[in-house]
């Protein structure tokens, strides 16, 4: 039993995007006490989808000191300042939850409360006047601010930044095995021993990280850890991805476009647009979501259609003995918010904080479990959220979404706004209050009331700092230059990769 043994030998099975940001992670801030040891099989293709990220992907780079000029270039990526999502509330509707905080907070209150006194004043601006992020996507706008005040996350070609993880994880040690695994050998306490793969090479390791997809080979094929079915709540279960050519400049933003049993992605690089629709197989059938699919989208088709069958939820332990799994095969919850990525960051992150140099802890394994289970709880909640708040009664889906139990976490979040504007988050939430309340107010959610400290300022005072708010926004945007514009000057994507 491995216990009270040291961990030197980390083997990640899995050369996806979860593998290689492992291997680069755990090579550069750990590579001169562990080795570490890639296995990736040439035959089982990587899911290839998986483009759009959130901020804090920008800190993990910077642990890895990554240059985003050479990075964005490699990636073709392009700059997300959040996502539009359109056709959610009602048809025809659409809203933004962008990255940053609209308007200005005070100790006492968040922004919107001045902003719902403001529409008792007759002040009717929605609130993306109030946010540069907005502003900047709805202007297609796009160039780094002092002091990181204009916030933004990438799309990226997943492909490419697998390849460039991989450079960085080799030059900093870690050792790559093609194969594929075809047999896991348990000690007598059940903790991973060896893997063997088709070669009959046989690769021993301390400590295993599972990033081998949905079929979670290690976590749940031999340590049968168990899964958390989330489906009742979040009932897609299917995608269809495909890749276009663009037929116009990048926008800095993902579109999320609801339809009858689903959504519809387009995530534009400078290269091409990602696309896809994440559908319930209830309610559309594999051919019609293609069909539908191809019939909303520009540009030539690059690849053909993939369909992607998943089950959202999560592992009950995503450390599980000596096994670690990260990414598809710890579970998955669908991509509206684009939080699978920044999940497996937080998994890295938390694996190397809590590292077991001198042997598995039930302490550490705890721990951990503990923080990955509360992180994953508020982005299931979050994304239940967008579908479960809305008007849309037009397809069973919907009907089936509207009438839908919640979870009583985001039925008290809920019931805490409409009654009192107000948002609390706590620790290792991804999503802050201003994501709550962009999504809250934009699918519908309309507070009855708003902190007393906005009744505070004189309504004209109130009525000029609102506006004043806006003009400055409005300043700041006329200097801006177009996206495109940046990205050609800043990162323009190369061609030898
Ligand atoms: P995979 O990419 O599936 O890689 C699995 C690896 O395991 C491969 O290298 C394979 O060769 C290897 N492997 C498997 N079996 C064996 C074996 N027997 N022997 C050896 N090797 C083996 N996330 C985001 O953050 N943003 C998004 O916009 C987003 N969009 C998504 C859209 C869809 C439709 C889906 C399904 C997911 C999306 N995700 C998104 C999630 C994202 O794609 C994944 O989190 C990410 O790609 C990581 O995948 P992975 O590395 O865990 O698995």
């Amino acid at each position: 039993m491995i216990g009270d043994r040291a961990v030197r030998n980390v083997v990640i099975v899995g050369g996806g995007t979860a593998g290689w940001m492992a291997a680069a992670s755990l090579a550069k801030i750990l590579g001169k006490s562990i080795s570490v040891t890639l296995i990736e099989s040439d035959e089982i293709v990587t899911v290839g989808v998986g483009e759009a990220t959130v901020p804090p992907l920008i800190q993990l780079h910077c642990y890895l000191e990554i240059n985003e000029q050479e990075f964005l270039a490699f990636v073709k990526g392009s700059i997300k300042l959040g996502i539009s999502f359109e056709n959610w509330k009602n048809i025809n509707e659409n809203y933004g939850h962008m990255f940053g905080k609209p308007g200005k907070s005070t100790w006492a209150a968040d922004f919107q409360h001045f902003w719902l006194r403001g529409k008792e004043l007759g002040v009717h601006n929605p609130l993306s006047d109030y946010s540069l992020e907005s502003k900047a996507a709805q202007h297609n706008k796009f160039i780094h601010m002092p002091n990181a005040s204009l916030n933004y996350a990438y799309h990226l070609d997943a492909g490419f930044y697998a390849k460039f993880l991989r450079n960085i994880a080799e030059k900093a040690g870690a050792s790559r095995i093609e194969g594929t695994v075809v047999n896991v050998a348990l000690d007598e306490d059940d903790y991973i021993k060896s893997i063997e793969l088709a070669s009959g090479q046989i690769v021993e390791g301390d400590l295993f990280i599972d990033c081998s997809g949905f079929r979670g080979l290690l976590i749940e094929q031999a340590l049968h850890t168990g899964y958390e079915d989330w489906s009742h709540w979040l009932p897609c279960d299917t995608a269809v991805a495909v890749q276009t050519e663009s037929v116009r400049d990048p926008v800095p933003y993902t579109r999320a476009i609801a339809h009858p049993a689903g959504w519809q992605w387009q995530i534009p690089l400078q290269h091409r647009v990602g696309n896809g629709l994440v559908y319930c197989s209830r309610y559309i059938s594999d051919d019609d979501a293609k069909k539908l699919l191809l019939e909303n989208i520009d540009g030539r088709l690059i690849t053909e259609p993939k369909i992607i069958k998943y089950r959202t939820g999560q592992r009950l332990k995503h450390w599980n003995k000596n096994c670690v799994a990260l990414g598809l095969a710890s579970g998955f919850i669908e991509p509206l918010e684009s939080t699978s990525i920044h999940l497996i960051f937080r998994g890295i992150l938390r694996l190397i904080q809590m590292f077991p140099s001198a042997g598995i802890r039930a302490c550490d394994v705890d721990e951990y479990n503990e923080q990955m289970k509360v992180e994953i709880l508020n982005v299931r909640d979050f994304i239940i959220l967008h579908y479960h708040l809305t008007n849309r009664t037009d397809s069973p889906f919907w009907q089936y979404c509207k009438n839908m139990e919640i979870p009583e976490s985001l039925e008290q979040r809920m019931r805490m706004f409409r009654e009192t504007g107000k948002v609390f988050v706590k620790s290792y939430e991804l999503f802050f209050e201003s994501s709550w309340i962009q999504v809250m107010l934009g699918q519908g959610l309309i507070p009855e009331n708003y902190h007393p400290v906005a009744n505070e300022m004189p309504a004209d005072d109130l009525v000029k700092f609102l506006a004043d708010i806006r003009a400055q926004v409005n300043q700041t945007l006329q200097k801006m230059p177009t996206h495109k514009d940046y990205l050609d000057f800043y990162c323009k994507a190369t061609d030898w990769n």
